[in-house]
This record gives structure tokens, C-alpha cells and sequence, in this order.
């Protein structure tokens, strides 16, 4: 009469407990730290996809500020501006590339 006790499976593993307590604590102290580390991993994956992306449209918008600079309507003033500007992203740029 195995079959008719009500089990509750992990899902992690597939053993059966017969209290949902005693599956929650075998789930708790078997898998969490496991759960938790493809959590982070997933994560961290997102965080470089998208780090990409942005990497990507850094390095077009300097292209864009470094095509303004010198654009011949613009006073001297402007194109320092837009210097210093496209020097702070190529800062920040280059901090970021370093950290990874
Ligand atoms: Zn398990």
C-alpha cells in the first residue's frame, strides 16, 4: 500500500517525504545553496549580456560626440565641451573593460 500513502517529492532530486515539512527542510538544507548559486549565475550571465549591449553603444555614442567635435558650426566652446565629454565616456569606458 505504498502507493496510496500521500508522498511529497523533491524536485530536486525526486525523494519522497511524507510530510511537506520534512521536504521543505531536506529541500532547505540539500539544494538551497544550490538553488541560489544558479540564481547568481543566471544573473551574472544577464549582467554580462547586457554589458555587451551597453559596451557596444558607449563606443557609438563616442563615435557620435567625436564626429560632432568637429563639426565646423560648432564655437570653441562647444567642441571642448563635447571633448571633455567624450572623454569622461572613454574614462568610464575603459574602467569597465579593466573590470572585467
Ligand atoms: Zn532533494
Amino acid at each position: 500500500m505504498e502507493e496510496a500513502k500521500k508522498s511529497y517529492k523533491c524536485k530536486y532530486c525526486g525523494e519522497a517525504f511524507e510530510k511537506p515539512l520534512m521536504l521543505a527542510w531536506h529541500v532547505r538544507s540539500k539544494h538551497k545553496s544550490v538553488k541560489k548559486r544558479e540564481k547568481k549565475r543566471e544573473k551574472k550571465a544577464a549582467a554580462t549580456v547586457m554589458g555587451a549591449e551597453q559596451l557596444n553603444k558607449t563606443v557609438e555614442a563616442i563615435g557620435i560626440l567625436k564626429g560632432l567635435q568637429v563639426s565646423p558650426n560648432l564655437s570653441e566652446g562647444e567642441k571642448k565641451l563635447l571633448g571633455d565629454v567624450s572623454k569622461t565616456i572613454e574614462e568610464l569606458l575603459a574602467s569597465v573593460r579593466k573590470g572585467k
